[in-house]
């Protein structure tokens, strides 16, 4: 049976991280990496832009092509981990291959919910979260020259594929369950604004229903909405979430909530299994409890705290929180933290300019920083980013937090020398 002192399963943003810092530590130690996708890392957030046009598939990899032969890294692509043995240290793969381990990481991401929509087996029916749904997408455009689409969710997936198609010229209408787009990351002036823009740029967007039925024979005709309403289209794609990969954590005896229970270090409940990513659980440190938090930066620090405790280093996962630098449209917009408190004890410092679709939101209790909006005008949000991270006091200059060339400037003099301004949120 082959061996290999580390395994990883996955091979996105989480693996490569746990990659770079297994070989800062270890130069020996075998590394293989099993994939279920047919590619070399990419960069996922890039998908819906290969789909407009706005990138090319040579922008696609998240490291060059060089990577895994310069880092050691045994590559086995399209093939599933499908089974672990924890106590036999040993993972299956879907071509029967049984690999043994030392240190195994679970960073298998997540997987687009499909509801069991009557018509969803139509051709022109798709989701859309890999390089994979970008191809097939795009040749379902181009073969049946699709003018008109529906997308189903109105979250960060649903409004980035609709930009994608927005940009492609199609025609399309949102249909969101809640009772705007963005409702788990913005408040309703936010959601107003995006929705605003959406609407510029010829988007219809129908709130608080959702699809009942994909009509049409053999591809898609229309569908209808639950209120009865009736709407023509070619093309429907399913952006209603993704759900954690966390089944061969959850046979193999592991402990798993929606995604995989992590402590501090990135251990799963099992001895040498680690996990990281969308597929973990781990530490908000605003909220103060456990949860996902599926975003790109978060997955790959997640990655490199994994990586290096494998190696038998102990580094520690301090906990992140949420954070979305999404342009829709050319809107740019940020949210980070608690943006949209419902209990007392917060306090809410805000300018909006409905007109000019810019709006500055800052979320205060007990006088720091717990959470911002930003709409139109991003420059300067990560310094609020660093705030909430730092917990920093802006007791003594929280009037001047809205203000235009609010900066490192206006901070007393003690904070300024602590407080380094990184690099913001970055795919
Ligand atoms: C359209 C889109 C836009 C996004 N935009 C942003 C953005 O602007 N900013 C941001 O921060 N985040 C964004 N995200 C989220 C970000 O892409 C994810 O948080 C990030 O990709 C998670 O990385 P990961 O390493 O956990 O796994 P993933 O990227 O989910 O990859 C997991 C990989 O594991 C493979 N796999 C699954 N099961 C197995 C198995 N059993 N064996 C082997 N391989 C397996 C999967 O096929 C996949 O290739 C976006 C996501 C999407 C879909």
């Amino acid at each position: 049976m082959k061996k290999s002192k580390y395994v990883i399963a996955g091979n996105s943003a989480a693996a490569v991280a746990a990659i770079e810092s297994i070989r800062k530590a270890d130069r020996k130690g075998e590394i293989t990496v099993i994939s279920k996708e047919p590619y070399l890392s990419y960069s996922r957030p890039l998908v819906t832009y290969l789909l407009a046009g706005v990138v090319n598939e040579n922008k696609m990899l998240y490291r060059d092509k060089e990577f895994y032969k310069k880092f050691e890294v045994e590559l086995t692509l399209g093939e599933e981990a499908v089974d672990i043995s924890p106590e036999r240290k040993i993972v299956k793969l879907s071509n029967g291959e049984e690999i043994m381990y030392e240190k195994l990481l679970i960073a298998t991401g997540g997987t687009p919910i499909f509801p069991a929509t009557k018509g969803n087996n139509l051709r022109g029916v798709f989701t859309f979260t890999s390089w994979d749904d970008a191809k097939r997408v795009d040749e379902y455009i181009k073969t049946e020259n699709v003018e008109y689409a529906v997308v189903v969710g109105g979250g960060l997936i649903g409004l980035k594929t609709s930009e994608a198609l927005i940009a492609r010229k199609i025609k399309l209408t949102i249909i969101e369950l809640a009772d705007r787009v963005l409702s788990a990351t913005f408040d309703r002036k936010a959601s107003d604004l995006v929705e605003k823009k959406l609407k510029e740029v010829g988007c219809e967007i129908r709130a608080k229903t959702t699809v009942g039925e994909i009509l049409g024979k053999e591809k898609v005709e229309g569908v209808v909405l639950q209120d009865g309403t009736r709407l023509d289209c070619q093309m429907v794609i399913f952006a209603i979430g993704v759900r954690p990969n966390s089944e061969i954590a959850k046979n193999a005896g592991l402990k798993v909530n929606k995604g995989i229970i992590t402590d501090g270090r990135m251990r799963t409940s099992a001895p040498d299994i680690y996990a990281a990513g969308d597929v973990a659980e781990a530490y908000d440190s605003l909220l103060g409890v456990n949860r996902q938090i599926a975003i790109w930066p978060t997955a790959y620090w997640q990655g490199a705290i994994a990586g290096a405790n494998m190696t038998g280093k102990d580094e520690r996962y301090g906990g992140a929180f949420a954070m979305n630098s999404v342009e829709i449209c050319g809107l740019p917009t940020i949210s980070v933290g608690i943006t949209d408190p419902k209990d007392p004890g917060y306090e809410i410092l805000e300018r909006y300019n409905g007109e000019k679709l810019v709006y500055k939101k800052i979320v205060l209790r007990d006088d720091k920083v717990v959470g911002a909006i930003f709409i139109g005008k991003i420059d300067r949000a990560g310094i609020f980013t660093n705030m909430i991270k730092e917990k920093i006091d802006v007791g003594t200059f929280k009037n001047s937090l809205l203000n235009d060339d609010f900066g490192l400037a206006w901070f007393p003099k003690e904070f300024r020398k602590h407080m380094v301004v990184g690099e913001g949120i970055e795919i």
